[in-house]
């Protein structure tokens, strides 16, 4: 395959890579379109998921830098909090995670991510949604208080989605085409490529991976807060920087080269709908595949609600990209036991 060669800047190999891109042969059947998934769930272990692409980018200019400790944010159960502090244990560094919580005071219990980032020795400081808007600030006073105390702290933005960590899914989106080419799936057959949106930086990369290979397939995403509006600006804004810091040579036009598929945010940011976790439990069942309540499930459960409009709705063939999140599943066991 005709593939452009991209130069990359630099980056710290720690995901298992290619991940396997397959079939899903029955839910294809049922859903009456080719249906694949890009399994980035298993880029590893504790490391599973899409933050980690963006990562190996973020790791090594933080690398660069002389950083001895990385500070970073998100959500309580934050995929991405949990891969840096990960991470960070692999790689000897230290690790300081602003996580969300309505109540500092009464912390969430130590399950999922949240014990996985306690015990890769990251530093946990919870913080009130209110401060979590104004997120810059408590990153400045976190690192002028390591600074003081001699350290060299690397700040990483919430899901690594900057202009450093969209060339993990600009590399992601040379390696689904190479995956593709592989399976004969690189036929020019109407195919979308769909997946979820959080914080904009895999999608930024995935548009910017197409554009940079001239590849001829669609990008959807299904935003799971937020709506179609505020993710136009982040993820264009991370496409336009990325443009502009690494001098490329193209540009993206946001409403022409995107599709967002806005209106399943459902009960809200890491809230579930009982219909959502029914989907996800029927994916387990019919394919073996476990999809996480906060993003895939959200998204695979909008890709479906649209194909049941119109199933021609993302051409012939959807390529699924699997992002990841299976450490979700377990805060919300109780929920999905009902439903199973
Ligand atoms: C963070 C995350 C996403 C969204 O990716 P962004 O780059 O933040 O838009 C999707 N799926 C999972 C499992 C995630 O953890």
């Amino acid at each position: 395959m005709p593939v452009a060669t991209i130069t990359y800047p630099e980056r710290i190999p720690l995901a298992h890579l290619p991940t396997p891109l397959e079939p899903l042969r029955r839910l294809s059947k049922e859903l009456g379109v080719e249906l694949w998934i890009k399994r980035d769930d298993l880029t590893g272990m504790a490391l599973s998921g899409n933050k980690i692409r963006k990562l190996e980018f973020s790791f090594a200019a933080a690398r660069a830098q002389g950083a001895d400790v990385v500070l970073t944010c998100g959500g309580a159960q934050s995929n991405h909090a949990r891969a840096t502090a990960v991470s960070a244990a692999r790689l000897g560094l230290n690790c300081r995670l602003l996580l969300r919580t309505a109540d500092p005071g009464q912390p969430p219990p130590l399950s999922g991510n949240i014990l996985l980032d306690h015990m890769a020795g990251a530093e946990i400081v919870w913080i009130t949604p209110e401060a979590y808007r104004e997120r810059e600030i408590v990153f400045a006073r976190e690192a002028a208080k390591l600074r003081r105390a001699g350290r060299t702290p690397f700040i990483i933005p919430e899901g690594a989605s900057d202009a450093v960590g969209a060339w993990g899914y600009i590399r992601a989106m040379a390696e689904l085409a190479e995956g593709m080419d592989s399976a004969g799936i690189l036929d020019g057959r109407p195919t979308t490529i769909v997946a979820a949106t959080g914080s904009g930086g895999t999608v930024a990369g995935l548009l910017l991976g197409a554009k940079l290979l001239n590849l001829s397939l669609r990008i959807a995403c299904i935003n799971v807060c937020d709506n179609a509006d505020y993710f136009q600006h982040v993820i264009g804004d991370i496409c336009t920087t990325c443009i502009q810091d690494y001098d490329l040579n193209l540009s993206i036009d946001m409403s022409a080269d995107l599709e967002i598929v806005d209106g399943y945010v459902g009960r809200g940011y890491a809230f579930s709908q009982p219909e959502e976790l029914a989907l996800i439990c029927e994916v387990a069942r019919k394919e073996g595949l476990f999809l996480d309540p906060v993003y895939t499930g959200k998204a695979f459960y909008g890709m479906v609600s649209e194909l049941a409009k119109d199933s021609c709705c993302f051409g012939e063939r959807i390529v699924f990209i699997h992002t990841g999140g299976l450490f979700g599943l377990f805060p919300v066991a109780e929920e999905i036991a009902e439903l199973c």
